[in-house]
């Protein structure tokens, strides 16, 4: 995950709750990648570091265990450079072009140079991230998918010019809710309507009640539709069975309003929100602790990662 900024509900649900969920299954490696947040934003950098300790807090708030799977920061193991500047002499330059993301973000992000040789090259250094593990699956969006496929390309060449080394890795896809922001649009920091995990109690309400609801809904006494609006999707997320059943049938006979239905939604929302914000609290007055497991967590990938790399150098005979 790139340290972009504090998480938000999007990530949780698309993201860290089926990590969670995987390392009770999976010998699992998490890392926060530090080096992919320069490919876009390399100009200003001062940020990054505080970003990474939070999002690290993050994860182990929202229940990412440092006892079950190993969580580490990228720039740590500097094994990774190594495997990615060997790996980009074998990957082909026209796999990279044609890389969906990389053509998408060029346009999307026109207000930044990203005609640089990282940004490029993103998917290759992704590739050294994954395969340095060893890894047989990675959990990704549907969108990814093309990146698990570059890696499983680079991987296949490495195996056949060198040897078997690597195993090609899956992507594994997981269903995951559609988590739209306070305005309906796709939940992005850069949108600004976000809810954040470490939002207090207050900022989630005022968040809440600014949330768009069923478009033709002008007053109260018109009837609503809660298959369109978004509080009710959250809702169904974070409510009780009973609740979301009475908001169903009151909705769509103006029985109640929209207010006090976000006011309900903002409460269950914030007792789901209370065990991360108790952890959070937790590991915030610890900040030694944070240390420790940052540090036990990339001494374990370093291990992994520099074993790894001795196959690989012996591998490439250099
Ligand atoms: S009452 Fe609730 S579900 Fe119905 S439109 Fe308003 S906010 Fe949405």
């Amino acid at each position: 995950m790139r340290p972009t900024g504090p998480l938000h509900l999007g990530n949780l649900h698309g993201a860290l709750a089926n990590w969670i969920s995987m390392q009770e299954r999976y010998d699992c490696f998490f890392f926060i990648a530090d080096w992919h947040a320069l490919t876009s934003d390399y100009e200003s950098t001062g940020h990054i570091s505080k970003y990474v300790r939070n999002m690290l807090i993050d994860w182990l708030s929202a229940g990412l265990s440092p006892d079950k799977s190993t969580l580490f920061i990228q720039s740590r193991i500097k094994e990774h450079a190594e495997l990615f500047l060997l790996l980009t002499m074998i990957t082909p330059v026209p796999w990279l072009e044609r890389n969906p993301t990389y053509k998408d973000q060029i346009v999307q992000m026109s207000n930044k140079d990203l005609s640089t040789f990282g940004f490029l090259g993103y998917p290759v250094l992704q590739a050294a991230d994954i395969i340095m593990y060893k890894a047989h699956g990675v959990p990704v969006g549907v969108d990814q998918v093309p990146h698990v496929e570059i890696t499983r390309e680079i991987a296949r060449r490495f195996n056949y010019f060198y040897g078997e080394v690597f195993p090609e890795p899956e992507s594994i896809l997981t269903e995951t809710p559609k988590i739209l922001g306070i305005d309906g649009r796709k939940m992005s920091k850069s949108y600004n309507n976000a809810i954040f995990l470490s939002d207090s109690p207050d900022e989630i309400a005022a968040s809440v009640s600014k949330m768009v609801t069923d478009p033709q809904r002008a007053r109260k006494s018109d009837p609503g539709n809660p298959d369109v609006c978004n509080v009710y999707e959250f809702h169904k997320l974070y409510s009780d069975e009973q609740t979301i059943q009475r908001i169903n049938r009151e909705c769509r006979t103006a029985e109640i309003g929209c207010v006090e239905c976000k006011k309900i939604m903002a409460r269950h929302l914030i007792n789901f929100l209370e065990p991360i914000h108790k952890r959070r609290e937790h590991y915030e007055a610890r900040p030694q602790l944070v240390d420790d497991i940052i540090s036990d967590g990339c001494g374990k990938a370093r291990q992994v990662a520099r074993e790894t790399m001795a196959e690989v150098r012996e591998a490439v005979k250099i």
